[in-house]
């Protein structure tokens, strides 16, 4: 008997670098391939599934501004950034059988759709992956935003978010031999503690609208799958926790 399913529909949050591999910039082939598999997985298991892609392995705005680059244009080419990591996911899915379409916040017609959320809803409610690109359309934001405000517009019962590591900390793991992982966190202690979750706009968002979030190690191959089958991996983050898992 297969486990029951813990989730409708899921928004996932992949960050630029997590396309990157080993590699200090670009998209490893090898990795964006293992990344659509655990997609496919997901999706074959009858769950729903939105995908938001930050750009950061080939431009973040913060840093070409940083380099004396205008930041608003700076942002327009990291929002072109997640363009492309979509489109190379959108590749990857597709040759591996998967119907998967991208939605762009900024309209790039010769190469995606446009973002429209009743357009969003029906690719979904078909079974297509459905990738959403360009953030949130406007610079200033992250992708992480993105992924706050496009898993609440699409009513996705989670916001997963992929990283380096098994959860949240109380610090940094690669750096703090001491730091210890939380199971379970509320998104006030998160913002209260400055924990380096997601950015605060995109926490708030969650928090404001009761929109549960899990962080795990997408390093860790099948633990997506064994999340949305109600594996408690990983860290969670939400407004009221609950009685038992609490701390670190
Ligand atoms: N960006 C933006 N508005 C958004 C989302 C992203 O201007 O709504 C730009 C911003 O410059 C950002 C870049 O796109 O640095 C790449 O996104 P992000 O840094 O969130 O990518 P990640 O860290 O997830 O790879």
């Amino acid at each position: 008997m297969s486990a029951p399913l813990n989730y409708r529909r899921i928004l996932l949050k992949l960050s630029g670098e997590a396309l990157m591999g080993e590699a200090d910039y670009g998209i490893d082939p090898k990795v964006i391939g293992r990344l659509a598999d655990e997609i496919i997985e997901v999706q074959k298991a009858g769950i729903q599934i939105g995908v938001v892609i930050g750009g950061g392995n080939i431009f973040r705005g913060a840093g070409l501004a940083e380099a004396g680059m205008d930041r608003v244009t700076a942002d327009h080419m990291g929002m072109l950034a997640t363009v492309i990591n979509a489109l190379a996911m959108q590749d990857a899915l597709e040759r591996l059988g998967c119907v998967a379409r991208v939605l762009s916040a900024l309209q790039i017609h010769e190469v995606c759709e446009d973002y429209i959320r009743r357009r969003a809803i029906r690719h979904l409610e078909k079974g297509r992956v459905t990738i959403f690109a360009a953030g949130t359309g406007n610079p200033f934001f992250t992708t992480d935003t993105a992924a706050s405000l496009r898993a609440i517009e699409i009513g996705a019962d989670v916001l997963i978010k992929a990283t380096k590591v098994d959860g949240v900390y109380s610090a940094d793991p690669m750096k703090d031999p001491n730091a210890v992982r939380y199971r379970a966190l509320s998104f006030d202690q998160v913002l209260a503690d400055q924990l380096r979750v997601m950015d605060a706009t995109a926490i708030v968002m969650c928090r404001e609208n009761n929109l549960p979030l899990v962080v795990f190690n997408l390093n860790n191959a099948g633990d997506l799958v064994r999340i949305v089958k109600g594996e408690s991996l990983g860290t969670s983050v939400a407004n009221h926790l609950p009685r038992t898992g609490t701390g670190a």
